[in-house]
């Protein structure tokens, strides 16, 4: 297997270098009935082959791509419905001996504080994540022999057992360095959510290129890392190219091929897929001028294309991008954003402004969770901070929104409904909750009869003090 190969300059992998570059070549020009096709396959809820996704990446006519866009808000519609989940990052410790040209915390970046809390402060940021209403987590680490997989095991366990008031942390997923298979079980014994690994770019001679030191600069070990992840028994991986290191076409290329490998090695493809772009990070000049930026139109023509491509697979936007781009970006096929974030190692519960020194990159949206909640309601959506299929053992669930007609009006609308109608009873402010009730009302006189005064009942059981009902 080519995990353990010694790495050789043109390495064989699932990602087909080449042919890739063929395929975008190949693809230049569309004729519009061809692209008019593949919507169609698109919107019959298939997965798309590399050429046809290559096709889609070469549209650069003005109205096709509009119809791509209105085609991927569609899919959107009709599978996921108008629900976003919520989560926040919470940062345990920045020590990282990896070189990442483009990061805040690279090893060579003598202006970042190195910091990794400790169990106290890590309880308090706990708190502070609570205290606002979180239920989901991201935990985020450099990668450092500090960081071992008993290390994020044990941190993760803290926050599970860290509880305030009705609060708690429900559901943990983790981003963090490549691990081995017996190092993803020790991490997974504690119940962690989706593990997630970004190739940052698939693009071989540039991610050499750009990560030039440490364990990170063996580009087949990070690509086969969610490999090892499914093979010690986690079921839900997260898969990302970190955009404006490449050409963002060849990205979204390697991003299919990593699906398709994954659908045909262990028969189910990656639970989410992200697309971060880059932001500015501290003292790095890199990241202040990537070599191959995305405009803001590239980038809602990728959101929707990956949305088009692999239309089971949940979509992750983050608070790297401003505000107004990520309202526009959500109906595009987005299903879960992070808000209320701060990113700087212990910056939930210290506001000392010495943290920004310890923070990877800046965000571009800063709104509180309680504003984020209240913009998304007021344009339709319905936050969701559910946790049910994860709990239940119903890993894959966005697989199963897609695959099983009739799951999202039966589990995840009244799911969300109940998440957000704790949210609203213990920690909105007045104003979202005037929002939230009428949204939630609106929303239940939608529902079929069959449902509906289930989830009345529901609604009504959280109003008078319990926590945590769910489908
Ligand atoms: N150290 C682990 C790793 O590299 O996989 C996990 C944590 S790392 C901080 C998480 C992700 O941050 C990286 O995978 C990369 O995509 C992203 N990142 C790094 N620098 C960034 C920047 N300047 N802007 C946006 N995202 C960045
Ligand atoms: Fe370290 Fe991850 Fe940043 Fe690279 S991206 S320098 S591995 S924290």
């Amino acid at each position: 297997m080519y995990v353990f190969m010694k790495e050789k300059e043109k390495l064989k992998t699932f990602i087909p270098q080449d042919e890739i570059h063929e395929l975008l070549e190949k693809t230049k020009n569309p004729d519009p009935v061809r692209v008019k096709e593949i919507l169609a396959k698109s919107l019959s809820k298939e997965r798309l082959e590399p050429e046809e996704t290559a096709t889609l990446l070469n549209v650069e006519d003005r109205d096709l791509i509009e119809e791509m866009f209105i085609a991927a808000r569609k899919l959107k519609e009709t599978i996921y419905g108008n629900r976003i989940v919520l989560f926040a990052p919470l940062y345990i410790g920045n020590e990282c001996v990896n070189d990442c040209v483009y990061c805040g915390f690279r090893t060579s970046n003598k202006k970042v504080l190195r910091k990794t809390l400790t169990e106290e402060e890590l309880k308090e940021e706990v708190k502070a994540l609570v205290n606002k209403g979180h239920k989901r987590l991201i935990v985020v680490y450099g990668e450092h022999s500090k960081y071992s997989p008993q290390f994020i095991a044990k941190t993760i366990d803290i926050i599970y057992n860290t509880k305030l008031g009705n609060g708690e942390i429900r559901r943990v997923n983790v981003n963090a360095a490549p691990q081995s298979v017996e190092g993803y079980k020790i991490i997974k014994s504690v119940g962690i959510g989706t593990f997630q690994i970004f190739q940052e770019t698939y693009h071989y001679p540039t991610y050499k290129k750009l990560h030039p030191k440490g364990p990170k600069s063996n580009f087949a070990w990070r690509l086969y890392g969610l490999d090892r992840a499914m093979m010690a028994g986690i079921d839900d991986v997260g898969i990302g190219a970190l955009f404006g290191l490449y050409d963002w076409k060849f990205e979204v290329m390697g991003l299919l091929y990593h699906t398709i490998h994954l659908e045909e090695r262990f028969g189910v493809g990656p639970h989410t897929i992200s697309f971060p772009r880059i932001e500015p990070a501290v003292n790095t000049p890199f990241s202040q001028k990537p070599p191959h930026p995305v405009s803001d139109f590239d980038f809602k023509r990728l959101v929707s294309i990956i949305r088009l491509s692999v239309p089971y697979t949940g979509m992750i936007l983050t608070a790297r991008e401003r505000p107004d781009l990520r309202d526009e970006v959500i109906k595009l096929g987005v299903s879960q954003i992070d808000a209320g974030s701060s990113i700087g190692v212990g910056s939930y519960s210290n506001k000392d402004p010495e943290t920004v020194k310890k923070s990877q990159f800046l965000l571009a949206d800063r709104r509180s969770l309680d504003e984020v909640i209240r913009e998304l309601m007021k344009s339709g959506f319905i936050p969701s901070f559910c946790t049910a299929c994860y709990r239940a053992g119903r890993t894959g669930e966005h697989f199963m929104e897609f695959a099983i007609p009739g799951f999202v009006k039966r589990f995840c609308t009244p799911n969300a409904i109940f998440t957000l109608t704790e949210y609203l009873c213990d920690y909105a402010t007045q104003e979202t909750k005037e929002i939230g009730w009428k949204l939630i009302e609106k929303e239940i006189e939608k529902m079929d009869d069959g449902i509906k005064e289930a989830v009345k009942k529901g609604v009504e059981r959280i109003k008078r003090g319990e926590r945590d009902v769910r489908f």
